[in-house]
């Protein structure tokens, strides 16, 4: 039983609320922090959105976007305001360790009430309150029920229903994965009752590339692109030194790891890139091939069952080819 006469009074009791997601901000990370943050501020004098590190130009026409602090870049005030809070709301992630550095600091606060609202895979549990989902399209999505819960929909605004959209367009690759339901679109249309524009998000979101950012998709699909029709599957490989070469901006490759399902019998596409020496994994899938398995077995990652990440400790091309020896042991799950 979820407590939501503890959870609304914790609320309306609060001062200082934090409002935290997990690093590499994401458009449902973001979107879901803005969401929450317009709806807390009808209760609660201070409220501040925290990132472990910067969020994606892409989404900096989002109201609210301004305001938001990240941990790589301020650390002593982000370590202020967790300091203070004496609510703290974990959005789009099921253990702390996804917070990434920030982690650590945000342990140092025992005392404050911490709510959870998530639809990851294998939850943590270390929050008083969890709003949990793994079937819900987006932690967008559960904004909504959270605050239909606690207030109803009279609560929704323009600037929070603009935010929480974001989050569903894109966690759902604009309504075509399987996560999208009657539900999703029930929402969606409250969010339209309400005065959000559908049409003008999705030309912000998709429609605002720079030319670099074109080229970088051309130049992956054309020179970065291995598919292996034996395993039903696919590559793209981005270097350091490739993504310098297009003047790299945060962001760029969202979307990248998409483009092999396009092709007919791809049911597996993987994106590698490197990024300050780090070498990051997008999986993504199509049907019953379970990418948050592979990824938690070689990769320390983890997600969903079509749409996963992860690290690689070897560089670009040695990732690539531990993929190849990898490939052979999923052959036929691939070809299912
Ligand atoms: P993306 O490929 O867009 O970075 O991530 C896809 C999904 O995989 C995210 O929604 C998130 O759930 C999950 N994910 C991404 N990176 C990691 C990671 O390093 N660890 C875990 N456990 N999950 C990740
Ligand atoms: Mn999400």
């Amino acid at each position: 039983m979820k407590n939501w006469k503890e959870v609304e009074s914790r609320i309306k009791s609060s001062a200082h609320t934090v409002i935290v997601s997990h690093r590499s901000p994401d458009g449902d990370s973001i979107g879901s922090s803005l969401a929450l943050y317009y709806y807390l501020k009808n209760f609660i004098g201070h409220v501040q959105v925290i990132t472990p590190d910067p969020a994606p130009q892409f989404l900096s026409w989002l109201s609210g976007f301004d305001t938001i602090l990240n941990y790589q870049e301020n650390k002593n005030a982000v370590n202020e305001e967790l300091k203070k809070a004496d609510l703290l709301c974990c959005l789009d992630f099921n253990t702390p360790s996804r917070m990434g550095d920030l982690e650590l600091a945000f342990q140092l606060n025992q005392d404050a009430y911490i709510i959870n609202i998530d639809h990851h895979q294998d939850p943590d549990d270390f929050a008083n309150f969890q709003l949990l989902d793994t079937s819900a399209s987006s932690t967008c999505q559960l904004i909504y029920d959270f605050i239909c819960e606690l207030d109803g929909i009279d609560k929704l605004t323009v600037e929070l229903g603009e935010a929480m959209y974001t989050g569903i367009v894109t966690d759902t690759g604009s309504f075509r994965f399987s996560s999208t339901s009657k539900h999703t679109h029930n929402v969606v249309a409250e969010l339209i009752e309400v005065g959000i524009n559908p049409g003008q998000i999705h030309e912000n979101i998709y429609n605002n590339y720079s030319i670099d950012r074109l080229k970088l998709l051309g130049f992956a699909l054309d020179q970065r692109f291995n598919v292996y029709e034996k395993y039903s599957a696919a590559i793209i490989y981005l270097s350091e030194n490739d993504l310098n070469q297009f003047n790299f901006q945060k962001g760029d490759t969202e979307g990248l790891v998409n483009y092999p399902l396009s092709v007919a019998n791809i049911c597996m596409s993987i994106l590698i890139t490197e990024k300050d020496g780090k070498v990051k994994m997008s999986f993504r899938s199509k049907g019953n091939f379970r990418v948050n398995e592979l990824s938690a077995k070689y990769f320390s990652g983890g997600g969903h069952f079509n749409a996963a990440g992860g690290i690689s400790d070897v560089g670009v091309l040695e990732t690539v080819k531990k993929l190849e020896k990898i490939f052979p042991e999923y052959e036929k799950e691939l070809n299912a």
